[in-house]
């Protein structure tokens, strides 16, 4: 079945709807159906100028806010967002294409803990400590620019929008131009609850023109973005002109270890499904399996057997677990990874013929670590698996690309495991399949990234102490 487009003819500014200045707008392709899913504000430097300035005049009042009002905020977005999860989660598959169940299980994950997490972290803020006769306040530090992804439309809006709020700052927000329509959704959100005007702004658009004018201006303080780590770059030198705070979620090529026999099955499964969760479109994704020789032929067996249960298919449908790349062209870009590789694929999946940007589910073995297969981000369905001698040899290897988001550590000796997890070079490590913890820190290292996300670390990135010498 075919939804009917979702028409988005305003940013949303100073708390009202606003069409862009110059009228524009652009398509948002539906990636199973390749039709249209919906249209959005195509805005320039002009509208962003308006959003800044209505975020700048709300800065003083919404600071000054005591935190248990701004939890009662953050409270009320987080019953609303619940309330929405259904429609959250359709539009995410129909601008992303990832299957409806994935979508629905994960908009009622990660934001809902966020913005619960994000209104206790406000209440209960500390007031001024005191160092002597001295009083040192962590005040925030103003306007925050946050420029989002396509992947995961939803939850990397409300984490920076939760935090920055927490934290008494205001929001100049930009979706990705491919997938914008989540963040629509959720300006309608905050818009039914009552924020204060001015304290959250969205404004659509492309990278050069909107994405540029947010991390290029004078007023925005900090500038919280995820994306690849070209783009982020690219941020980081327009905010470094007005000294601002950058904080960057970027790419990464995160390892997984299977160091012995006893986990190897539920290793290489849960490998395996992380590296196609989101069709591979996934910044933490395992996308490779670094084993010792003699396990190879078994991880090997397990991984295209796991490989095999994928149901690809259209997204909102709810057996399928493979929808279509976003586009096009990501597909293109993933297809020449593939094409591009030493060797062929140990195995390949299969997809559907007619509409979608499918790709089908690919298994590379013995893939040399300074190839492109093992070094790049491919963001696609993709396994490399790579065979070392022993664990140091895995370890070298694993820590071995620029990246350093996530890494994977499984080993039947959880000391052990526990032990070579402090070898990663990456920002957060799984071992023996532990759950991710939406309280601790998040982000990467190296190429994957500066700051941190998540918890009272996301917090303090837009906070900036202030001491008070008393007489
Ligand atoms: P991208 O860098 O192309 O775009 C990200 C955002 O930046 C978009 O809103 C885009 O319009 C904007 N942008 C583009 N050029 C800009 C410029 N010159 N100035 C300012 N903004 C600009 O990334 P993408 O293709 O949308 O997303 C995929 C990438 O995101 C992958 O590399 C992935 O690993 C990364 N990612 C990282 C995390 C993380 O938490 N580390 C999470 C999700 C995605």
């Amino acid at each position: 079945m075919t939804a009917a487009p979702i028409v988005r003819e305003a940013n949303y500014v100073d708390g009202r709807w606003v069409p862009p200045a110059a009228g524009r707008s652009l398509d948002v392709e539906n990636p199973y159906t390749e039709g249209v899913a919906g249209r959005a504000p195509l805005s320039d430097a002009t509208d962003v100028a308006a959003a800044v300035a209505a975020a700048d005049r709300a800065f003083d009042t919404w600071s000054a806010t005591p935190g248990p009002e701004r939890a009662g905020h953050l409270r009320a977005l987080h019953r609303a967002v619940a309330d929405r999860v259904e429609d959250l989660a359709a539009t995410w598959t129909a601008e992303v294409g990832i299957p409806l169940t994935a979508a629905r299980a994960a908009t009622a994950g990660l934001p809902l803990t966020v913005l619960a997490q994000m209104a206790d972290l406000a209440e209960s803020a500390e007031a001024d400590q005191t160092s002597g006769r001295t009083i040192v306040s962590r005040v925030p530090i103003g306007v925050v620019g946050a420029i989002t992804p396509w992947n995961y439309p939803l939850s990397q809006l409300a984490i920076k929008t939760a935090t920055a709020l927490a934290a008494g700052c205001t929001v100049v927000a930009k979706p990705s131009e491919i997938a914008p329509l989540c963040a629509y959704a959720f300006a309608d959100i905050v818009d039914s609850v009552g924020l204060p005007p001015g304290v959250f702004n969205l404004v659509g658009g492309d990278g050069p023109a909107v994405g540029e004018a947010i991390a290029g201006d004078p007023r925005v303080r900090a500038v919280s973005f995820t994306g690849s780590t070209a783009t982020g770059r690219r941020v980081m030198t327009l905010a470094a002109g007005n000294l601002a705070r950058v904080c960057l979620e970027l790419g990464g090529k995160s390892a997984s270890l299977v160091l012995d026999d006893e986990v190897l099955e539920q290793a290489v499964r849960a490998t395996v499904a992380s590296c196609l969760r989101n069709g591979g479109q996934t910044c933490t994704a395992l996308t490779r399996l670094v084993v010792p020789r003699r396990l190879a032929d078994r991880a090997v067996a397990v991984a295209a057997d796991e490989m095999g249960r994928v149901v690809a298919g259209d997204p909102t449908d709810e057996r399928t677990t493979l929808g279509p790349l976003v586009s096009a062209r990501q597909r293109a870009r993933v297809l020449d990874f593939v094409a591009g590789a030493d060797a062929d694929p140990v195995y390949r999946g299969t997809v559907p013929d007619g509409s979608g940007h499918f790709v089908a589910p690919t298994l590379f073995r013995r893939v040399d670590p300074g190839s492109p297969l093992a070094q790049e981000e491919i963001f696609g369905p993709v396994l490399a698996v790579l065979e070392v001698a022993d664990e140091d040899e895995a370890v070298r290897v694993a820590n071995g690309t620029p990246y350093g988001l996530a890494a994977a550590v499984w080993h039947g000796d959880h000391e052990h495991a526990l032990a070579v997890a402090r070898r990663m070079v990456a920002g957060s490590v799984t071992v023996n399949g532990g759950a991710f913890d939406a309280t601790a820190p998040y982000g990467g290292l190296r190429h994957s990234g500066l700051g941190r996300e998540l918890g009272q670390a996301g917090i303090d990135e837009f906070l900036e102490a202030r001491a008070i010498f008393r007489a």
